[in-house]
């Protein structure tokens, strides 16, 4: 099955409820038997069921089997954030004494998270990925794990996503892909030799504003019996899981990330037009970045479908599309502050992967508390202004664009 019907018919196909087409939503907390003994088996992990809407619930369940389908996984996780998703699996697989190499150009909140596990006792080390020769210098004995993103932002770089899963692979490291800039219709993290994949449901998956939500997709790639940090308790069943259940008791439980089930049923509907959203803002973002690269307003664009993008052929090779992010510099001369105010349909807006195009001067906003030192080291200048791309008809951003560069 393709994409798309794979995910419309994935909730009848793990339990249809009163016939309803998709799962319902379950907002229960609670789950009450009416033998003393089951209860107690669901506990003990020796029969399946529910029992506390902490680790589990039957909407967020179904969410996760669609996750789980998109990226061909092995079993996936929900959380309730895209934060929630990262900072549970680093904190159930990690210890004090590991170390971390982390690509230099990461989502602000994610290197700010770092920062913190940097703090317990988790060494950290960022560093350029567009090249996998460069990373290997900064393996230890002590490195467990290597962390980054499909296309970083908002520079839009492209690591080399396949050096660095060899370069996993042969070391016997954890290889975790933040998937959200891509989603699963543009990367399947899979191909690379990823152990996990981790999304931003509230991007892309969910594409329409109003549901927060993350997810943890094990590939079912890693030799889980054979990396130390696996506790004894959750040392059997199936191998491949031994990751995936201590997430969901070290991580889920003990942590408390989970997603509401009323997010998941939104995410999960938002799920189902990805692929159609997907090619569309990809379309729009092509076209937004000709206009731009051609304007004479504009310095420099960065769009991976450029040809005058770094790794415009590796993108070519390993992305379905070039995605629908792209940043710009305007011409020193241009009062970008100006221009974004004239902007009216355009949003002024953080956030990324909505239906509605959105635009933000980063340096000002979400990279302004790293500094300016380290906004250099990401070339981040002062006015780089970076769009989520969405879905709306062309012509009226065109005209928003041509209006307000004048
Ligand atoms: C937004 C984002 C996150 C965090 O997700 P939230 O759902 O906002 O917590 C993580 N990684 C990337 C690449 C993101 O864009």
């Amino acid at each position: 099955m393709g994409f798309t019907t794979k995910l419309l018919h994935s909730d009848r196909r793990f339990g249809v409820e009163h016939g309803n087409l998709v799962k319902p939503m379950h907002p229960g907390v609670t789950y009450g038997y009416e033998d003393v003994h089951d209860l107690n088996a669901v506990f003990q992990g020796k029969q399946k069921g529910y029992t506390y809407g902490r680790q589990i619930n039957p909407t967020v369940e179904a969410l996760q089997q669609k996750i789980n389908l998109m990226e061909q996984g092995h079993a996936s996780l929900a959380f309730s954030t895209g934060m929630a998703a990262i900072g549970t699996m680093l904190f159930a697989l990690l210890k004090r004494g590991d170390h971390v190499v982390a690509s230099q150009y990461l989502f602000g909140n994610t290197a700010s998270l770092f920062d913190s596990f940097s703090r317990h006792g988790i060494e950290v080390s960022f560093v350029d990925m567009v090249e996998a020769e460069k990373v290997e210098a900064a393996i230890q004995a002590n490195t467990r794990l290597l962390f980054v993103e499909t296309i970083a932002n908002p520079r839009t770089q492209v690591a080399d996503l396949e050096g660095l899963g060899a370069l996993c692979n042969a070391r016997g490291l954890i290889y975790v892909i933040d998937n959200t800039l891509t989603s699963p219709y543009l990367f399947q993290p899979r191909e690379v030799g990823a152990t996990f994949t981790i999304h931003s449901l509230t991007k892309y998956i969910g594409g329409h504003g109003n549901a927060l939500g993350g997810s943890v997709t094990d590939l079912g790639t890693f030799d889980w019996q054979a990396f130390p940090n696996i506790l004894p308790d959750y040392r059997s069943g199936d191998p491949k899981l031994y990751a995936v259940n201590q997430m969901k008791k070290k991580g889920l439980r003990d942590f408390g990330g989970s997603l509401a089930a009323e997010a998941a049923h939104r995410l999960s509907a938002g799920a189902d037009t990805l692929a159609l959203r997907m090619e569309k803002a990809c379309d729009n973002a092509a076209a937004l970045a000709s206009f731009f690269e051609s304007h004479p307003a504009i310095e420099r664009v960065y769009y991976p479908g450029l040809h005058s993008h770094g790794q415009h052929a590796r993108v070519k090779q390993l992305f379905q599309r070039p995605g629908a992010i792209l940043s710009i510099e305007p011409k020193p001369e241009i009062d970008y502050l100006a221009m974004l105010n004239r902007l009216q349909t355009v949003v002024k807006a953080t956030h990324l992967g909505d239906v509605r195009t959105l635009a933000i001067p980063v340096a000002h906003s979400i990279f302004y508390e790293i500094g300016a030192a380290r906004r250099a080291d990401m070339g981040i200048k002062d006015h780089l202004i970076r769009f989520s791309v969405g879905i709306e008809d062309v012509e009226d951003l065109l005209s928003d664009f041509e209006q307000a560069l004048g």
